[in-house]
């Protein structure tokens, strides 16, 4: 049994390393998923309401994908409620798409803080590894990680797709930074450039 395990596994490896390599040159669509909206506020914490900063990160990285020549198309655009599954139609109407679904995050301990992105695939894994490094690179607050995860959103999601948690609200210190607009426009620009790096 032992002895399969190393062959197995660097054929897998290969096999993974070239999907990902075809892959990551070829989406030509990003849709950007703000969070929540509408009845669903999301996450509400330190007179902050997730649904809002979801919607404004979004809007500003659609103008920060824009100017780099990307196509892109909003699930929301204005504070509306938005299914999983309607979000996951718009979404499947696009060939060659990456889904960037934004969200900010909120535990029962307060103490707990930072960004991290999941995945559902290879592919999605490689670009959570992007759009994190870039935020680390580009913004002040803690690097949770990148991290598997079985979310409903992502599954429903024919396209690569990843989900950004841009810090936790219940965090004094992140709720105090996603206060700001420069913070906001900061994530945005980081967004865009590791979105951008996965493309080639
Ligand atoms: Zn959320």
């Amino acid at each position: 049994m032992s002895a399969h395990i190393p062959t197995l596994a660097l054929a897998w490896l290969l096999l993974l390393s070239s999907s990902v390599g075809t892959w990551a040159a070829s989406f030509s669509t990003v849709v950007i998923d703000a969070g929540h909206g509408g009845k669903d506020g999301g996450c509400v914490h330190h007179g902050l309401v997730e649904k809002k900063l979801c919607l404004d990160v979004a809007l500003r990285l659609e103008k920060h994908l824009k100017a780099r020549g990307i196509r892109v198309i909003m699930t929301r655009r204005t504070d509306v409620y938005v299914s999983l599954e309607q979000r996951a139609a718009i979404s499947n109407r696009q060939r060659h798409a990456l889904f960037v679904s934004l969200h900010f995050n909120a535990t029962r301990n307060r103490a707990i803080s930072g960004m991290e992105v999941f995945y559902r695939s290879s592919a999605g894994k490689s670009v959570a590894s992007r759009i994190l490094r870039s935020m680390d690179l580009n913004l002040k607050g803690k690097n949770r990680g990148i991290f598997y995860e079985d979310l409903k959103v992502l599954r429903a999601t024919r396209a690569v797709a990843v989900l950004v948690e841009g810090g936790y609200l219940s965090n004094k210190i992140d709720a105090a930074r996603c206060a700001t607009a420069a913070h906001r426009e900061e994530m945005a620009r980081a967004i865009a450039v590791g979105i951008m790096a996965s493309r080639s």
